[in-house]
């Protein structure tokens, strides 16, 4: 039913898609822009192809992992894009972190042609992806969900249908909102318990059975904070547009976030401090000062 499976993007997330299709008996075709991870995909066992049309030809589903709306928007519709070739129905599963306006739009135009779009982002980071165990949150119409459902099920764990196609795109720049917040206020909870007099490893140790806890405390500090390892496989420059999405949804829809905004700000000054290819985790580093 589901057919051979083209994955397009095959970076931090991508990559680990692919192996974990291909344990769970996919046929995977891959395509990426960058050789380097062409090669990686076809060493974990995917076909690579050379170009867009082709993967399209070959694939009845279609999984995006790109960095943002507008490769996407390229990538489904520009001149190599899926709306270019005159093909039967295709399923496209969009897990990208993208923008819900930009999902339905592109959604009304694979859909005058005959192909299915779900967005279906993702929590979990690349370790989620590798071993299969995904948060997915579907937007979508029924039909179409059920449709994707034995994709979905092998790359998730816990996998929600929030609503109809933009709604999973939504409750992801919700989800990351506070995944930037959160680490924001963590790091000032650390600096006051140090300056307290309280260890690190003692205060996320308490706070980690107290109601204080988040991921932040539970995953990120012990994982890539404390042992300085800074190698989560998610960048500043990722979140900080999951950040300015957030910004945007809400002065889009007309909701003020007066404590999120704030932390909106210290992300987007963060690019004095931080390059894009920075780990995320390093924002608990900055100077709680620098938004001014
Ligand atoms: P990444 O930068 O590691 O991978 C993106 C890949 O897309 C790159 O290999 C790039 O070469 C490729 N690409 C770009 N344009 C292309 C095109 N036109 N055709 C084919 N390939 C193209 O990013 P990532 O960390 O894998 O994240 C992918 C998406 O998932 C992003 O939207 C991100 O916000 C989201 N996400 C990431 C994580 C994480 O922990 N890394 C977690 C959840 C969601």
């Amino acid at each position: 039913e589901t057919g051979t499976i083209g994955v397009i993007g095959l970076g931090n997330m991508g990559m680990g898609m692919v192996r974990t299709l291909l344990r769970d008996g996919f046929s995977v075709v891959g395509f990426d822009l960058s050789a380097d991870r062409q090669t990686e995909a076809a060493t974990a066992g995917a076909t690579i192809v050379a170009s867009l049309p082709e993967l399209f030809e070959a694939c009845k589903t279609i999984i995006l992992s790109l960095p943002t709306a507008n490769h996407v928007r390229t990538v489904l519709t520009g001149d190599d894009g899926l709306v270019a070739r005159d093909l039967d129905a295709r399923l496209v599963i969009d897990t990208t972190t993208s923008e819900p306006d930009v999902t339905r739009d592109i959604d009304a135009t694979l859909r005058r042609l005959g192909h299915i779009l779900i967005d279906a982002p993702v929590s979990g980071g690349p370790a989620g992806a590798n071993s299969g165990q995904l948060t997915m949150m579907v937007g979508g119409d029924d039909a179409d969900v059920a449709r994707a459902m034995p994709v979905l099920a092998s790359l998730g764990g816990k996998i929600t249908h929030v609503g109809p196609v933009g709604a999973g795109h939504a409750v992801k720049i919700v989800n990351n909102m506070l995944v930037a917040s959160h680490l924001l206020t963590m790091s000032e909870a650390v600096r006051l318990g140090n300056a307290a007099g309280v260890t690190t490893e003692n205060l996320i140790s308490a706070l980690n059975a107290g109601s204080g806890r988040s991921a932040i405390s539970e995953v990120n500090y012990p994982k890539w904070v404390m042992n300085g390892a800074f190698d989560s496989g998610f960048t500043m420059g990722l979140m900080r547009k999951d950040m300015r999405l957030a910004m945007a949804l809400a002065k889009d829809k007309d909701v003020a976030l007066p404590v999120s905004a704030l932390a909106g700000q210290i992300w987007g000054k963060s690019s004095d401090l931080l390059a894009d290819d920075a780990d995320f985790n390093r924002i608990t580093e900055c100077d709680p000062t620098h938004a001014g």
